[in-house]
């Protein structure tokens, strides 16, 4: 999830909020202030309500933002890299680059989030003992994190899948079976039936008469059974990549550009009549400069691209790239997580080819196609023909991607 705005960052750790973010704060806050304060401390003047509800709403963020950044630095503490962390509608996001390639690390990473939770709950309870008057607007707020957090630690040890709960299970079951696909299954199929018992509550809460408490917690049922089957077929998806290099699906012969062709060749010559999305850039010494697609290409006017040079609107190095031995499901999570269509392979400092989103999605309906089992086996046959895979394969790889 991209963030919209940027606060800044922690421990290198970019933190952001996704514009969703602004419609749950408004709402907390909201229900804080007209609902709950209101019914359980009395007699207050209304605007001690209005800023009660929105410090306690911020402070159920920075809580929520508390939570992302343990599991975040624990990451970073087992040698993952983060990206970033996002406050959205349903709370926060941790932006972790590589899934774990081992169930003690998953286990670590989610289960510290929930103890945090619980950790900050002790915390503010705590301080409620220190507060003199429970009955005042400072007694109300810590008894409120104290309550929220505790809540918060114990729904997302909920073992379905995308929760914290989720991930604890899939570590055990994996470390159990030995296998991540079979532990991936069962996680989110727990996370489903999760999804579905609170879209079901939610809906009938919203019968019932209590609108918005319901419509919320159907929201929530939706959100996570969707996610829980997206990690699936993602599962499965990587599944059926592992095992296959770069090299194997690349085309070794990329469509090459000089910086000075113009968008208006470009689009006429290679686009439309050569039928590539995109170009390597690369100056007379055969260095990679970067890469034009027709994206770039979009956002030129149409009366500019015969005098627009290629070199001025392609996205420059340093660029997303792989290597020709990364694992094909490694390069797909770099496309994705990326939002790319195309990734130049690397080899020594020099492109030494091309690899689409396309060329996967070809592999993967040809292997459908054939009943190919396995990652193994006959894939060399099933890559395109001069796929170049020796002549890479002898030289020493690049660094993968970070
Ligand atoms: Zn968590």
């Amino acid at each position: 999830m991209e963030s919209s705005i940027r606060l800044g960052r922690i421990a290198g750790i970019p933190i952001g909020i996704h514009y969703t973010w602004l419609f749950a704060f408004a709402l907390v806050a909201w229900s804080l202030a007209v609902g709950f304060f209101p019914l359980n401390y009395p007699g207050w003047a209304p605007l001690t309500y209005w800023i009660t509800g929105v410090v306690a709403a911020l402070g159920l963020f920075a809580c929520v933002l508390l939570h992302e950044l343990s599991h975040s630095l624990v990451a970073l503490a087992r040698g993952h890299g983060v990206h970033s962390i996002t406050l959205f509608i349903f709370g926060g996001v941790s932006n972790i680059a590589q899934e774990s390639e081992e169930p003690a690390d998953e286990f670590l990473i989610s289960v510290v989030g929930p103890l945090t939770s619980f950790v900050l709950a002790a915390v503010f309870w705590g301080l409620v003992q220190l507060v003199p008057a429970g009955h005042s607007p400072l007694g109300a707020l810590l008894a409120y994190l104290a309550v929220i957090n505790l809540l918060l630690g114990a729904f997302n040890l909920l073992p379905g899948f995308p929760l914290d709960g989720g991930r604890v299970l899939r570590s055990i079951v994996w470390a159990l079976t030995g296998s991540l696909r079979r532990a991936t299954e069962v996680a989110s199929y727990v996370g489903q039936g999760f999804g579905f018992l609170l879209i079901f509550w939610g809906v009938w809460q919203l019968l019932s008469g209590n609108f918005l408490g319901g419509l919320w917690i159907a929201f929530i049922g939706w959100f996570l059974n969707g996610a829980a089957e997206t990690i699936r077929q993602q599962q499965v998806l990587r599944e059926r990549l592992r095992g296959v290099r770069v090299a194997e699906l690349m085309n070794p012969r990329p469509p090459i550009a000089s910086p000075s062709l113009s968008v208006q060749d470009f689009v006429c010559t290679h686009v439309m009549r050569e039928g590539h999305r995109a170009m390597l850039v690369e100056d007379e010494a055969g260095r990679l400069l970067g890469i034009v697609s027709i994206t770039d290409a979009r956002e030129v006017p149409q009366d500019n691209w015969a005098t627009t040079p290629v070199g001025a609107i392609m996205t420059r190095m340093p660029l997303k790239t792989v290597a020709p031995d990364t694992d094909l499901a490694d390069a797909l999570q770099v496309l994705a997580e990326n939002g790319l269509n195309q990734l130049p392979v690397l080899s020594d400092g020099r492109a030494v080819g091309l690899l689409t989103r396309a060329d996967i999605m070809r592999y993967l309906q040809l292997r459908e196609e054939l009943n190919l089992r396995g990652a193994g086996g006959a894939r060399s046959q099933v890559a395109a023909p001069g796929s170049g895979a020796d002549r890479v394969a002898q030289g020493p790889a690049a660094a993968p991607p970070r």
